[in-house]
């Protein structure tokens, strides 16, 4: 078991129940999250993969603040059964590795249809073999890549981060792909429709924490005070921030204001990516708007929200991406970028950025060993 944001909330595991995990690369740092605890462990070697669940961007971020591949697979892709749901619409499990082939054999060991969850789907053979799919891949020649315009002229991307996915574009080229721009016109929405989205469904996923089914009960006079108790004693800032502000936008008055309006912004954000995907294979982006923080450095929770603009649109959408490390920023940090495909495009997800992995500059992200002794 490793460290997480509580109820996988988060984007950095300061809001863990139990412990600080510190950035192998550097100790002052945040491993990302929610699933930091996993990036952080392969990362330092401790073991060779590890599972997250990403719900908007849970397994991306922190693998890419740990210079590790970080997969999350198409909805449906990976059972969801004894996964502790969060926003159920949203949540896909998925392996934090070191190497794109590494996450490919976790995927093709986790993936198919699962009897206990009915939103797993049959995959069109038996053994899915994504492996083969990274092992096998030589050239991106005839591969179409886009750029969507909106990310790079994003406001807040770090310039290292910048120059990363240009350099990436500029091997991508060289490997025979094409690159076009593309658009996601509805992209802008993607935060604000996501805390609408992912809030509501968790204020839902999480009643069922009173102290009568599951888990801590404190003990009390009467029935009520149980439940109130219970559920103050039991949750932390953040999970109460979003029950209360879920539990808002789904009341009467309020449903159609919020709610409604954020479903619809998700399938505009959805046909955007269909749109795009009749140009090209796969789209490159950015994963995260900036290097690994520090810790206590994001005060706000908004400044946190805004982390994850680069994932979040990939789980409105049902699609798959990953990350992979691409570069060391001057200051010694990792830098990772994303690849994104349609929903099932797991294949040419994995065998492009197989090749991309083994034509970048740097072949190995390995921790500094001064930085990473007191861990
Ligand atoms: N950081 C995002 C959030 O806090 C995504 C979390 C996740 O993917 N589990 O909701």
């Amino acid at each position: 078991r490793t460290n997480m944001d509580e109820f996988a909330m988060g984007s950095s595991c300061e809001n863990s129940a139990f412990a600080k995990t510190a950035n192998p690369w550097d100790i002052e740092r945040v491993p990302g999250g929610s699933s930091g605890g996993s990036a952080s462990s392969v990362s330092a070697s401790m073991v060779p993969a590890a599972l997250g669940s990403d719900t908007g961007g849970s397994i991306r971020q922190p693998a890419a603040f740990c210079g590790t591949v970080g997969l999350k697979p198409s909805y449906g892709i990976v059972s969801r059964y004894g996964l502790v749901a969060f926003a159920s619409s949203l949540d896909q499990i998925g392996p934090i590795t070191n190497t794109v082939l590494d996450s490919a054999i976790m995927l093709d060991i986790i993936s198919g249809r699962d009897a206990m969850d009915c939103t797993s789907l049959e995959l069109e053979s038996g053994f899915a073999n994504f492996a083969d799919a990274a092992k096998n891949a030589e050239s991106l020649r005839g591969a179409r890549v886009g750029i969507p315009s909106e990310c790079l002229d994003c406001e807040g991307l770090e310039d290292s981060i910048r120059r990363s996915v240009e350099k990436t574009i500029e091997i991508m080229r060289g490997l025979g792909a094409q690159i076009m721009t593309v658009s996601l016109p509805h992209w802008k929405y993607s935060v604000a429709s996501y805390y609408v989205i992912a809030a509501a469904e968790a204020s839902a996923n999480l009643a069922r924490f009173d102290g009568v089914r599951y888990g801590l009960r404190e003990k009390t006079e009467n029935l009520s005070d149980m439940y109130f108790s219970t559920r103050e004693a039991g949750f932390g800032e953040e999970v109460k921030r979003r029950i209360l502000l879920g539990t808002f936008v789904l009341s009467s008055g309020y449903y159609d204001a919020y709610y409604l309006r954020a479903q619809k912004a998700r399938t505009l954000i959805r046909r955007d990516y269909e749109d795009a995907f009749k140009k090209c294979d796969i789209i490159l982006t950015p994963v995260t708007p900036s290097l690994p923080f520090k810790f206590g450095e994001k005060s706000s929770p908004l400044q946190m929200y805004l982390s994850d603009i680069f994932t979040i649109s990939v789980n409105l959408a049902g699609n798959c991406a990953i990350s992979v490390p691409s570069e060391i920023s001057p200051s010694g940090l990792p830098i990772g970028i994303q690849f994104v495909a349609p929903s099932n495009g797991e294949k040419i997800l994995l065998s492009a950025s197989a090749v991309f992995e083994k034509n970048r500059e740097i072949k190995r992200f390995t921790p500094p060993e001064t930085k990473r002794a007191v861990l």
